[in-house]
């Protein structure tokens, strides 16, 4: 543990064992280009040794991320899907996870297209269901699968309540904790096993790096990620490591903006007529409004809304001006997406149907503008579409 333990996230994010490098006091780390580490002794290897195994830039992240997390030992990976699927290498054929419905579309691929043809089955369950969870439980139940709050309708789990249903049968319980990130909550305090992140998101922060990342505090559990970690080989690379680590240094400042920012635009949303709902933790409204406030400190910075129509969701996509129409979140701008053909496009459309994740939904992220700016662009677009339908 480091001698910042005492101070406050956001002084964490930049006081830790990695503040300079200790051979030049250099106050950005070095990045460590090397494949392989020369040896100088036969018998006796140092440290590193070949950079899929370790290397020194990769490990400031990842242990960084681990103390972030509350936890003892990170992972860095390719991507968060790498992070994701490496961590479901930790079951075998013969088991069965439960996990949440609306869960991040690569996850839905790889649990019902990938994980099936190695013999591990699958239940999908309204996670915000204990009764529903229970029943899903089966003798060789040996994971729970958690998004909270969930892609893209922002469902809250009680984490504590499904790691100590887990924990009653020998399960382990993994939380991917993109959208709050540990600015916000932190699983492993709660009692959860792994916590997984796509780095690309607010960790990283600015829409320029690929990135997962996966935290664990039981130590075996540690060794055995690591031996999967080396074995698939889905390592993060040094260049974008590093631009991860610079990432993380504003976060704090960029989820507080944000975070106001959403509660903001919500708001708006939910009292404009055009807007048929609006998905947001942070409105007293929301059904998990105060199981969210128990297990975090704070909303997050996404949203989702339904308009009343697929004819008027283009529309409006047509018509703002600010945010950046695309894939992805977390990031400086905002993002603004359509669930149907962009994170849940793997979802076949009956699946996704059934989970509300309909063809008039969008979700928002927002980024670092002035709220009333965006707010202004919204009202604009939204009162183009009043003009265009009252033709
Ligand atoms: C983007 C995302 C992922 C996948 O991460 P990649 O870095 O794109 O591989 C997983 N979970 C959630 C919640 C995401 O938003």
């Amino acid at each position: 543990m480091s001698e910042y333990t005492d101070c406050t996230f956001e002084t964490r994010l930049l006081h830790n064992k990695f503040k300079y490098d200790k051979e030049t006091g250099a106050v950005s780390l070095p990045i460590h280009h090397a494949s392989t580490f020369h040896q100088a002794d036969p018998e006796k290897f140092g440290k590193y040794d070949y950079s899929r195994s370790g290397n020194p830039t990769r490990e400031a992240l990842e242990e960084i991320i681990a103390e972030l997390e509350d936890g003892t030992r990170g992972f860095a990976f390719s991507s968060g899907m790498a992070a994701i699927s490496t961590a479901f290498l930790l079951l075998s054929s013969g088991d069965h996870v439960i996990i949440s419905e609306d869960v991040y579309g690569g996850t839905y691929r790889m649990v019902s297209q990938v994980l099936t043809r190695f013999g591990i089955t699958h239940t999908f369950v309204d996670m915000t269901d204990l009764d529903a969870i229970q029943a899903a439980i089966q003798s060789n139940t040996k994971a729970f699968y958690i998004e909270t709050p969930s892609n893209p309708l922002l469902k809250v789990t009680d984490i504590r309540a499904v790691s100590s249903l887990a924990k009653e049968i020998g399960a382990l319980t993994y939380v991917d904790n993109t959208f709050l990130t540990p600015a916000l909550q932190k699983p492993l305090t709660l009692g959860a096993d792994i916590v997984l992140h796509s780095a690309t998101k607010f960790l990283s922060g600015h829409s320029d790096v690929v990135a997962g990342l996966a935290v664990v505090k039981d130590p075996e559990l540690a060794d055995q990620l690591y031996f999967l970690q080396n074995s698939f080989g889905a390592v993060l690379g040094v260049q974008d490591a590093w631009l991860v680590m610079r990432g993380l240094k504003t976060l704090h400042v960029r989820m507080q903006h944000s975070q106001e920012t959403a509660g903001k635009v919500a708001e708006f949303l939910s009292s404009h007529p055009l807007v048929k709902s609006v998905y947001y933790p942070g409105l007293s409204e929301h059904p998990g409004y105060s199981l969210h406030n128990e297990q975090t400190a704070g909303p997050g910075a996404v949203l989702s809304f339904e308009l009343e129509s697929e004819e008027a969701v283009k529309s409006f996509v047509t018509n703002v001006k600010l945010p950046v129409f695309a894939v992805s979140l977390g990031a400086v701008e905002t993002i603004l997406s359509y669930p149907a053909q962009m994170s849940h496009a793997a979802m076949p459309e009956p699946e996704r149907l059934k989970r509300g994740i309909t063809n008039s939904l969008l979700r928002l992220s927002a980024g670092l503008e002035n709220s009333a700016d965006l707010i202004r662009d919204f009202e604009a677009a939204l009162a183009k579409q009043a003009a265009a339908s009252a033709y």
